[in-house]
Formats: structure tokens, sequence, C-alpha cells
């Protein structure tokens, strides 16, 4: 077999199919986001579509912190947690993540992904008879942990709980069962029904399983996420996070009760068989949960920013999504028009906002996904308002019939 071959035969089908991808090549400009220099066309761009969502990624503190902690220590961590790896940055990090949620414990993993995959996977891999029953929308890495713990999975329609239920009320009282899904869903900006999803699970014996990826740091009085802002971090089994987005960094967390976290630190092989992140990263994140546990000035502006967007995209007319977050979808629903709706506004107006096209939504669902944050101005909003004006005239991209704001 000649394996170029096939290599350039899934390429040309990505391709032919418009979703071949197209990376950006920027450089971020510390004290400067959103802007950013982009090497593909040699001048400076905005950024539409960062999820670092707060700029936490140049904050000072963190930038204070980061660069005293590796005066300090140096670069990488030396090791795994077992072996050497495990420096009093982490530590810190880990007790800091226990208060936020206020459970008992936490544990970090390098990334987001890997704390789904290492998780799930060990969590639904190790009862006998588990059946995980996962959200019809759920991220990548859950699946990914879902599907290699090997257990019987169930899926219930997307925050659908009475499909939940029912589905829940079928299999044998015996079982263990475990419930999995997210709090905010970052492609439509849609919110779980929190509460409701642990009363049914508890009225069913089955554990809970939270990703808040996209709302720690941005919701909650002290950015415990959805959880907190709706009082119920108390009831999950298990609430995982990431460094990466609102707090600018780099990492993923789970937090729950102490024995199962113990449990994961003992069993999970992702969390085990890796070199743990390097102390000066922990520290970051460390200052930029610190950070935003006492601050609410980012979170208000953010929100301020986030309903100013949707309201000009509304009275423009522009086919906004129904979100209910700070996720900002605006529909195209064609793949190879959402590329060049995405071409144009770089070119014609230095907007990066990166197409999201199938598999990461469905086909016919192609569309831009806007994510202000407290760093754009109110002139960098009437340029994006004029630039989608434009782009949607080039293209002849239709517009929402009535004023959707009313
Ligand atoms: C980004 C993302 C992750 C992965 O987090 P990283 O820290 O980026 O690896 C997990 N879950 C969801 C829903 C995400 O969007």
């Amino acid at each position: 077999m000649n394996f170029d071959t096939f290599f350039k035969e899934r390429l040309d089908a990505l391709h032919s199919e418009g979703r071949y991808r197209v990376f950006a090549d920027l450089e971020r400009r510390r004290g400067d986001f959103p802007r950013a220099f982009d090497h593909r066309i040699g001048v400076d761009v905005t950024v539409w579509c960062s999820n670092d969502y707060l700029g936490m990624g140049q904050h000072p503190a963190v930038l204070a912190a980061m660069a005293a902690e590796m005066e300090r220590t140096g670069a990488g961590a030396g090791g795994t947690r077992n072996i050497s790896g495990t420096s009093h940055a982490h530590v810190l990090l880990e007790r800091e993540l226990a208060e936020l949620h206020r459970r008992e414990a936490a544990l970090v993993f390098t990334s987001g992904f890997v704390a789904n995959e290492a998780a799930l996977s060990t969590l639904a891999g190790s009862m006998p008879g588990m059946v995980v029953l996962s959200d019809a929308m759920n991220h990548a890495s859950m699946i990914a942990g879902i599907r290699n713990s090997r257990a019987e999975r169930v899926i219930f329609r997307h925050n659908d709980t009475a499909h939940l239920e029912e589905l829940l009320a079928g299999l044998p009282a015996e079982r263990p069962k475990l419930v999995c899904f997210e709090s905010v869903y970052s492609m439509d900006g849609d919110i779980a029904p929190i509460g409701e999803i642990c009363d049914i699970a508890d009225r069913y014996g089955a554990m809970t399983y939270l990703d808040e990826v996209h709302a720690v740091g941005l919701y909650g009085d002290h950015g415990g996420g959805v959880s907190e802002r709706d009082g119920v971090s108390h009831r999950l089994t298990v609430i995982q996070g990431t460094l990466a987005k609102a707090f600018g960094t780099m990492g993923g967390y789970v937090a729950g009760s102490a024995l199962m976290c113990d449990f994961l630190r003992g069993h999970a092989p992702g969390f085990i068989f890796t070199s743990s992140m390097p102390p000066l990263v922990a520290a970051g994140a460390l200052a930029a949960i610190r950070h935003l546990r006492e601050s609410q000035a980012e979170r208000a502006r953010h929100q301020e920013r986030v309903a100013t967007v949707k309201r000009r995209l509304s009275e423009a007319r522009l086919p906004l999504m129904p979100s209910t977050s700070h996720i900002v979808p605006v529909m195209v629903g064609d793949a190879a028009l959402c590329r060049m709706a995405s071409d144009l506004l770089l070119q014609h107006h230095q907007i990066y906002v990166q197409p999201i096209n199938y598999p990461t939504v469905p086909r016919g669902t192609e569309r831009l996904r806007l994510t202000p944050t407290p760093l754009h101005s109110d002139a960098d909003i009437d340029a994006l308002m004029a630039a989608f004006e434009d782009v949607w005239q080039l293209l002849q991209l239709p517009k929402v019939r009535e004023n959707a704001g009313g």
C-alpha cells in the first residue's frame, strides 16, 4: 500500500467537502489583546474568536506570577506527578481549584481534553455493568473518554431532561450509571438545566459528570461556573474544567470528593503516565483563578460586551443564533460560504473569525462564532458590524426578515 496516496485521497476529500482546515499564523501581542499580528497577511488583525474569554492570558497578575515562578523554579516540571513532578505550585493549584468549586479536592491534568478522557475512561471503565448517559452534543474529549472506557453508552437528546429520565427509567436499577453533560455548549451557546439533571440522576442513583470548560471563570460570583451561579456545585459527582480558556493559561482538572479524586489519582493512565505541567504554568493559572474569585469587573464587562454585540447583530438583522451565554454564533449554513465569509473578513477588514464547519457542527449549520471579550472596544464592535454588513452584501447572504430584537 502506498501510504502517501492514502493520505492524499483523504485530504482531497476534505478539500472537496470544503472542510480542509486552514490554520492562522498569529503572533499575539502582550498588552494589545484582542489585536494580533497575522503573518499570512502581514498586518495586525482583531481577533473575534478567542477562547481567552477575559483576556487573562495577558493579565499583569498572571504574567507576574509566571515570570516569578520561572525565575525561581526554571522551565519544566521534571517528571510525572508520581516521580518527582509534583511541585508546590501543583499542590497550591489543586487546593485553589477545590476551594473555587467548594469541593473537598481537585486533580490537575495537562489539558481539559486529557482531564475528560482520563477521568471518564477511568470512572466509567472501572465499574462492572456501567452505563453512561451522554448528551448528544458532548465534546469530542468526553466522547473519547466514554469510548475508551468500553462501557455501554446511551445518548440522550441535547438538554432533553424528559428523554434522559425515560432512558434512565428503562435501565436495571442495580446497574451503575453516569450522566455526562456540559454546562455551556460552546458552539450554540446554550446552557444545561444542571439542577434538573441532578434531580433526575438522584432519582436513579446515577453519578453526574459536568464539563464546565466554557463557564469556569465566567459565571458565578467567584467564577465557579454555571454550577456556582445555580447553587448546585455540591450536587455533582465530578466538575471538570480547563485552565486554558477563561483562566488564560493551560491545563485541565476535575473537582469533587476526596475519595473520587484519590481514586482517579491512582487509576487514571492519562493522569499517571505523563509529565506534569510546568510549575510556572500552574502558578499562572493559580493567579488567574485567585484574581477571578475576587474580581467581578471582568465578568461584568464581559457580559455587557456580549449583550452589546448581540443587540447590534440583531438590529442589523444578521442571523444571530439564540444563545443564552457569552457565545455569539452567526449562522451561514454552508461550508464554502462560511469559509469565504471568514476570508473576506480577514482580507478586507482585518477581522479574524475562524469558520466553524462540520464535523465540529452539523452540516448545514456552518457558522461564524464570535466571542466578545472585555477588551473589545466600542470601535472594535463598530468595525465588526461594518465588516459583517459588507461581507453579507458581497456574498448575498440572507438576513433575518423581522428584527429579532423586536
Ligand atoms: C476546549 C474544550 C475541552 C478541552 O479543554 P482543553 O483544555 O482545551 O484541552 C473540553 N471540553 C470542552 C467542551 C471544550 O470546548
